[in-house]
């Protein structure tokens, strides 16, 4: 077993046209030296007390957090500026590692929406993201192994949650939806019942999947985000490897499952103003999503309690359908990573990301090789 915690970073991104026209301050400091973020805290209006030097006070102490990596991709003049490929090779490209060594991984994007959760993890044509960068170089590391006695089967499947229903992307829309099933099992753990998981054998396959996928996912406008997805969506790549070594006769299969989840927007319901359906979208939305804090809380005191041998809180991993899927990719056998993505404005929003990012950290899983002796 290979015991470690949740790798958490957090990525800032660069104003959009709306916040560039309005001349938005940026309320993010990163160190480079230490990794830290810090929040700026907003200035309250003139401070009428006029024996203060200064006419303008800050509401709140500035807030400082630490993870594993702070992204400064808030302007690209920047020396520190974190492109794609830097975002990848710092952790991408190291899960990746793992899947060959057999251990499965899980790397989710956490954020409101329009924060870059998206770019980061599908990214654009220009500029493409984690999932085609890991496809890519999965596929380039199969083409370069010169051992003739490895076979290798990937196989990918692509869902969505979407009001606590469960929706194949790789599968025609029907009218009315399919919905699918969730089941558990000793063998398989938890699965979704009637998944597509389609064979690829090379990065174009793969590209056609997910460009499959994404014109089938959910979208609906909402006054934040035009093209804002409303869904939680997971993309998965199960990576076999069948080995057969000459010298002891022996066939060894190892199995690894790499997930890679874009959550749908942190934002509560009433900032986008949302009504009717949308608001039902939303209320659903932040069930999954507050379940999942909920879960992070329970597994960050999990491990607290393990220390200071306090009894175990049940984790509430079935509440809702988002947690109990990615149960073994938060409390079990996965290396997890968790990427907040944040503007660099919206205090409120922004803090809040930053602090369920902070509790994530403490997470600790325990990942095993996923490998079986066949003869
Ligand atoms: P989300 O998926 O969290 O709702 P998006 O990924 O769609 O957010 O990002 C919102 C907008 O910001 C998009 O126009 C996207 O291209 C842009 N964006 C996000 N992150 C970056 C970044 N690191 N660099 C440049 N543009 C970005
Ligand atoms: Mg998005």
């Amino acid at each position: 077993d290979d015991a470690g915690h949740v790798k958490v970073v957090v990525r800032v991104r660069e104003f959009v046209e709306r916040e560039r026209v309005k001349g938005t301050p940026c309320i993010i400091r990163m160190n480079p030296a230490t990794q830290a973020t810090t929040i700026l805290a907003p200035i309250t209006d003139f401070d009428s007390n006029p024996s203060r030097p200064n006419n303008t006070r800050r509401a709140f102490e500035d807030k400082e957090f630490t993870f594993d990596k702070s992204f400064w991709s808030h302007d690209k003049a920047d020396p520190h500026y974190a492109h794609q490929e830097d975002v990848y090779r710092s952790f991408g490209e190291e899960f990746l590692d793992h899947n060959f060594d057999g251990y499965h991984t899980c790397i989710f994007a956490y954020g409101q929406t329009g924060s870059g959760k998206s770019y980061t993890m599908m990214g654009t044509e220009s500029q493409p993201g984690l999932i085609p960068r890991t496809c890519e170089e999965l596929f380039d590391r199969i083409q370069q192994d010169p051992s003739p006695n490895t076979n290798y089967h990937v196989h990918v499947s692509y869902f969505e949650v979407y009001n606590e229903h469960v929706r194949d992307l790789l599968a025609p829309r029907t009218a009315p939806p399919m919905y699918l099933k969730i089941r558990e099992s000793q063998s398989d753990g938890v699965y979704v019942q009637g998944l597509n998981e389609v064979e690829v054998k090379n990065f174009s396959d793969v590209r056609h999947l997910m460009d499959m996928g994404d014109s089938t996912r959910t979208t609906a406008a909402t006054k934040m985000n035009d093209t804002s997805s409303r869904s939680h969506a997971v993309f998965t790549i199960q990576l076999k490897q069948i080995q057969h070594s000459l010298l002891s006769d022996e066939t060894i299969e190892r199995c690894a499952r790499m997930r890679l989840v874009d959550l749908a927007g942190s934002e509560r319901a009433k900032s986008t103003e949302a009504t009717g359906q949308r608001l039902k979208e939303g209320g659903q939305i932040n069930k999954s999503l507050t379940t999942l804090g909920r879960v992070i809380a329970a597994l960050a005191d999990r491990a607290a309690a393990k220390r200071g041998r306090r009894p175990k809180e049940v984790v509430p991993f079935r509440d809702s359908v988002l947690t109990w899927l990615l149960k073994d990719s938060l409390g079990g056998n996965s290396k997890t990573a968790m990427v907040a993505c944040i503007s660099p404005c919206d205090y409120d929003e922004t803090l809040s990301t930053l602090r369920y990012a902070d509790q994530a950290k403490r997470i600790r899983t325990r990942a095993s090789v996923n490998q079986d002796c066949l003869s």
